[in-house]
């Protein structure tokens, strides 16, 4: 009977020193997110639903962590709970440090579903957070140029949601999102509306975005390729009770955030306000 081939497939626990290195400077950088045992049941008519058991796991300060699992197996819950959205109901979570209890500034949202003003243009759409903060107006829409500029949004920012295309309200979105300088930004499967070519091209833009930006990110998506492609580190979910499976440093080897040095503008200030005066 024939054999079939052997391959001496590396396995991705075998890190090159390189990849070793890249974490080991993460995994030195301070904590941002620092979940515990975090639990989450819900209580249905048809009985108590188990959507969440005993998730913990850190993020450090421009790590991009994805999580990925099956339908069901809690993914949202927990971005909701990380978002302050949804109440665990054990553990908890804390950002730098301090317990985050109800939704705040300091964590961005992006989810799937298109959720920009329609009534606003990109430009309002993206002042709105700003204003609302107590922002002048001038000021306001400085900053929104600059993420609008960001997201290669500029030839639209006049226009309304439903001229855009599904990348673009999702470029208005991440753009939303950041303009409000939060610690974290939190992406419940930001693309998985998209078609495939407009999907690689957000990815791109995500990536780029990242390695400019003092940002943290957890991304939610049930696409293996995409939480390789963009991820330091993924958190494998696995279904009832939701609970990780198992947790994947990626062994690519690929610029990390800030491993470059980051964006500059023309006069020599960093591109984004805020981000210089926290690198370490
Ligand atoms: P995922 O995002 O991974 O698809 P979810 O977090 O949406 O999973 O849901 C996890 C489990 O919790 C599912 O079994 C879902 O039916 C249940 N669930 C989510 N939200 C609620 C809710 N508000 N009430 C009751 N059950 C819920
Ligand atoms: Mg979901």
């Amino acid at each position: 009977m024939p054999t079939r081939p052997q391959f001496e497939l590396p396995s991705y626990k075998e890190q090159d020193p390189a990849v070793a290195e890249r974490l080991k400077r993460i995994y030195a950088r301070p904590l941002v997110l620092d979940v515990r045992r975090l639990g989450k049941t819900f209580t249905t008519r048809s009985g108590d639903i188990d959507a969440l058991r005993d998730v913990s796991f850190q993020v450090h300060r421009r790590e991009f962590v994805t999580v990925i699992g099956p339908s069901g197996c809690g993914k949202s819950t927990l971005i909701r709970i990380l978002a302050g959205l949804e109440n665990p109901t054990t553990g908890h979570v804390q950002l730098d440090g301090k317990e985050a209890c109800g939704p705040g500034a300091d964590r961005g949202m992006v989810f799937q579903a298109y959720t920009l003003f329609p009534w606003l243009t990109v430009k309002r759409n993206v002042m709105f957070g700003l204003l609302n903060k107590g922002r002048g107006h001038s000021q306001a829409e400085a900053d929104a140029w600059q993420w609008i500029r960001m997201v290669g949004l500029e030839k639209f920012a006049e226009c309304y949601p439903h001229q855009l295309s599904g990348g673009m309200k999702q470029r208005v979105a991440i753009a939303r999102a950041l303009a409000n300088q939060p610690r974290i930004l939190l992406m419940d499967e930001p693309f998985g509306a998209l078609d495939a070519q407009t999907r690689m091209n957000m990815q791109s833009c995500l990536q780029q975005i990242w390695q400019n930006v003092n940002i943290t990110i957890v991304f939610i998506t049930h696409d293996l390729d995409e939480a390789i492609l963009l991820a330091d580190r993924i958190i494998v979910l696995a279904a009832h009770p939701g609970r990780i499976a198992e947790v994947i440093e990626v062994p690519l080897i690929r610029p990390s955030a800030f491993d470059s040095p980051p964006h500059r503008r023309a006069d020599g200030r960093s591109g984004f306000s805020g981000d210089a005066s926290t690198l370490e």
